[in-house]
Order: C-alpha cells, then structure tokens, then sequence
C-alpha cells in the first residue's frame, strides 16, 4: 500500500491510501476536502473510500464535499453513527473492511471520544489511530475514563513491533518535551528524541513511528513499567492510576 501524508489545518495529517494492485484509493480522517482532492488530481486517482477514525470536525470536515463528488462510501464507528453525518458503513470491534486487495480490521479504541476506532491491515502492517495513540503521547481524554484509555493503548500495543503508525497530528516535539520529564533515563527516548529534532529542523514529517519505537519510548504505553513509574517519582502500583495521572500532568504541562 502506498501512502501520502498530507498536512492539513494546523498540524493535522490527512492520509491518502493507494492499493496500486487492485486500483483502491482510500483517504483517513479527511479534515478538509481542498488538499484531498488536490492530491488525487496529481496522481490521477479516484477516491474509493472515506474511513473516520472519529466525529471531531478536524477529522471529518472534508466528508460531505468528497463523498459528492466521488460517490465514495463513509466508513466509521457503529457507536458514532448519530454524529458522523456522512456515515454509510458502520462497523464495531472485530469488523474487517475490504480496501482493494487490502483488509482493514476495526479496532474499538474508546478514550479520546467514546466511539473512536483504529484502522489496522494486518498485511500492509499499518495502523491508522486517530487521535487515540500519537508518537509519544496519547489523545485528551474528552469524552472516556482512563480505565477505557488504558485499555485501549494495550489493544494497540499488542500489535506486531514492525507496524507503522500513523497517528492524526504532528504533536510528536511537543510529547518529546513532556516524555522527557516523566522518563529522563530511557536511552531509547534519548535516541528518538535526537531523531525527531533532526526531523523538525528540517520541518519533514516525524509520522510514521512503529510500534516498537513507541512501545519503548511513549510514557502512556509504559503505565505499567517500573522503570517509568520510579523516574515519574510515583509511588502507585495501579497502572491505570499512573496512567492517569500522567494524562492529568501532560494536561496541564
Ligand atoms: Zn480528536
Ligand atoms: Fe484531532
């Protein structure tokens, strides 16, 4: 599967999908249809499918216009299906997708929004999140517990190391500066922290991560690690209350 980053509003990442076997073209979390459809012109493609991670505006606001005009199927959360407008196919945990030759499973990720789903190809080994799991951190708890959260983050991190992420913003220099604060001796922090610089210094993309990067780097996965909890200075066990109170402290970091 090839895929193109498109940065869209102010840090958000739209992704272009392109099966190039079977013809399939695919677009995730269409904030806006204008770059989207600039995109395809360039390459000539016809758009094929719409997946929403989520209902926020900054990753469904392109819908209405693409779908008009490529009479193009909307797939999203059975659980969004009152405030996704443009929603056709909606689908649950376990649900799998065909995209071309490709297949998508659906993955129920609850804790940014109590509907947020994941997109994983197995085959492609790629993972489409959302704003549930971003490079170094995680999404704002707007509408889920931390118990759904966490439980969310460990269905992701159970996924094979070599799967790329891509995650729906660039907020990866921020996470950095917080990760470091609660896990100031992982030296694997240390050497993806000179990567991402060396990335936004010359203002590229830092996305996609892989899972294994992420399951050794990002505080939020690492809830239940000793190391992390002892260089966090916290005295709990609970790794749901770690987790939660790092949320609460990259909140107001
Ligand atoms: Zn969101
Ligand atoms: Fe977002």
């Amino acid at each position: 599967m090839e895929i193109e980053l498109i940065p869209a509003l102010r840090d958000n990442y739209i992704y272009l999908l392109h099966d190039p076997g079977s013809g399939a073209v695919g677009v995730v979390d269409p904030a806006e249809a204008t770059p989207v459809l600039a995109a395809l012109e360039r390459r000539g493609w016809a758009l094929t499918h719409i997946f929403n991670t989520h209902h926020h505006a900054d990753h469904i606001g392109g819908d209405r216009v693409l779908k008009q005009r490529f009479g193009c199927p909307v797939i999203g959360a059975v659980a969004d299906r009152h405030r996704i407008p443009e929603l056709d196919l909606a689908l649950g945990d376990g649900d799998l997708c065909e995209f071309g030759s490709l297949t998508a499973a659906v993955i129920e990720v609850p804790g940014h929004t109590c509907g947020h789903i994941a997109f994983y190809f197995a085959g492609a080994q790629v993972l489409f999140c959302g704003d549930t799991l971003f490079s170094l951190g995680c999404g704002r708890l707007f509408e889920g517990t931390p118990t759904q959260m966490w439980g969310s983050l460990l269905k992701l991190r159970a996924l094979p190391e070599a799967t790329r992420v891509y995650c729906g913003h660039e907020y990866t220099e921020a996470n950095l500066r917080f990760a470091v604060t609660v896990d100031p001796d992982n030296p694997a922090l240390g050497q993806r922290a000179a990567e991402i610089m060396d990335l936004r210094r010359r203002n590229l993309p830092t996305i996609p991560s892989t899972l294994g990067v992420e399951r050794a780097t990002n505080p939020f996965l690492r809830a239940d690690h000793p190391a992390l909890r002892q260089a966090a200075g916290l005295k709990i066990n609970d790794p749901v209350a770690v987790f939660a109170e790092l949320r609460r402290r990259k909140d107001v970091f």
